[in-house]
Parts: C-alpha cells; structure tokens; sequence
C-alpha cells in the first residue's frame, strides 16, 4: 500500500474544529487507499507561548529545560488528532520524537536529525492504524528530548517521508501553496503550480516562511516529492520535486 506523509502546522491544528477538520483530511487520505503517517507542529501560537513562560521565570534559560518544555506542545496536538480520528472511527496512535525513533545529535534548541528507526511506526500501520508522529522533536543519544529549531517540522515531516520511502510529502498549511510573493502584502502575486528543489530553496532560504529551508534541503537530498497545499480546502497546490517536469507528475 502506497503511503502518504501529511504535516499540518499550528494554525492548521489552532482548536477543535481546525483539528476535526485536519482528521477529516487525513480520513479522505485513508478512504482513498493511502497509509497515512501525520506530522504536527504545536497548536496555534504555543510554542511563543511556551517560550514567554519561560521567559518569565529566567532570562538565561538552561536548553535541555527548553526542550523539555517545548516538545510538550507537539504532544497536545498529537494526542488530540489520534482523539479526533478515532471519534471519526479511524484506528490510530500518536508517538513523540522518541517513540517514533527520530534520533538526533545532543544539541539541544537546534538538533539536527541523525538517523530515523521506523521500525515502531512500521508495526503501527501493520495494524492498519494511521500514525501521528510530534513534529520539530528527536532524542538524543542520552535519551533526552531535542528540539529542531524554530518550524523544524517541516524537516520533521520531510525526514519521515524519506526514511518511510512515501510516495508523497504534504505539507497542509494556511495558504494554497507556494506564491511568487507575500499575495498579502502584493496583490499581483501568483500561485505556482511546480517547482524544482533548486528553485524551492532559493524561496526558502530568500525569506517564503511557507516551507523551512531544512525541509527543502532534505527533500533535495532524498529526493521526496513535496506538496505545499491548504488544510482547510481542496487545491492542488504547489508540487515540489527533482524537475519542474517531474514535479509535475
Ligand atoms: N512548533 C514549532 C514552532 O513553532 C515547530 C513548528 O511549528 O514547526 O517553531
Ligand atoms: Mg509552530
């Protein structure tokens, strides 16, 4: 059975009714045949909220404390989309960092992924259960939670995709994909229908917060075809691959 990572980012999963919708997405990727493995990021703005916390109790927080604190985020909306699928009658199970075996080098605020043992998630979706996996987080050799840095699960989702060979990384987010620039700020600006890794990174690392350029490099180097599409309606969106031709498979 082909399989399909999809991540959903914070304002995809801001309270309950973003999140039901988010399930009855990943519902519609199973009805049509999919094993769906789901990355999320933390809900809404709780990861600055977090952060400000912290921030009230010391200005020279310890990282290790951080991360702590941090991975707590991308817990609650995992839990909480297992709840939300299984309320739709779709079997699944939410795993952290850990227990989906995303190890990470010992750099606390800003690991990088060393290596990812699926062999957890596998047996999951042997069961026939859709996967929800915390975004943004690893362990690292001592066992402790890491953090990937600031919209690190992107890179999450990517590395997932890749280790799981899936047929397709989707990024389900606030905007209908990819644009020429800010269609907030100019009016002008387009959708792009495909692009290539080279020209997706350039975006990146130029500023379009829409995918972080570590995604987008691990993308490259593993060669996963990457959608950017909205959460909340239906849209091809932006396809993202080796070649715009290939992209646009
Ligand atoms: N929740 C984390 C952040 O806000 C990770 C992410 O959203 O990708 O940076
Ligand atoms: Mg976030």
């Amino acid at each position: 059975m082909a399989l399909i990572v999809q991540k959903f980012g914070g304002t995809s999963l801001a309270g309950p009714e973003q999140i039901r919708q988010a399930a009855c997405r990943v519902q519609e990727t199973v009805r049509n045949g999919y094993e769906a493995v789901v990355v999320v990021s933390a809900m809404g703005h709780t990861t600055d909220q977090l952060l400000g916390l912290a921030g009230q109790l010391t200005d020279q927080p310890c990282r290790r404390e951080l991360d702590m604190l941090l991975v707590t985020g991308e817990q609650v909306s995992a839990a909480l989309l297992a709840l939300a699928l299984q309320a739709l009658g779709v079997p699944s199970v939410s795993l952290n960092g850990a227990m989906a075996g995303i190890r990470t080098e010992d750099l606390h605020g800003e690991a990088q992924i060393l290596s990812i043992d699926p062999l957890r998630i596998r047996a999951e979706l042997q069961a026939g259960r859709v996967v929800i996996v915390t975004g943004f987080q690893g362990v690292n050799p001592a066992g402790d939670p890491t953090t990937l840095g600031r919209g690190g699960s992107d890179t999450s989702a990517v590395a997932l995709a890749a280790a799981l060979k899936a047929e397709l990384c989707e990024i389900c987010t606030d905007v209908d994909g990819v644009y020429t620039a800010d269609p907030n700020v100019v009016p002008t600006a387009r959708m792009i229908d495909r692009l290539s890794y080279e020209e997706m990174l350039e975006l990146a690392t130029g500023g379009a917060v829409v995918l972080h350029p570590r995604a987008v490099e691990t993308a490259k180097a593993n060669r996963v075809p990457v959608t950017v599409r909205s959460s909340f309606h239906a849209g091809a969106g932006t396809w993202i691959g080796e070649t715009k031709e290939e992209a646009g498979r």
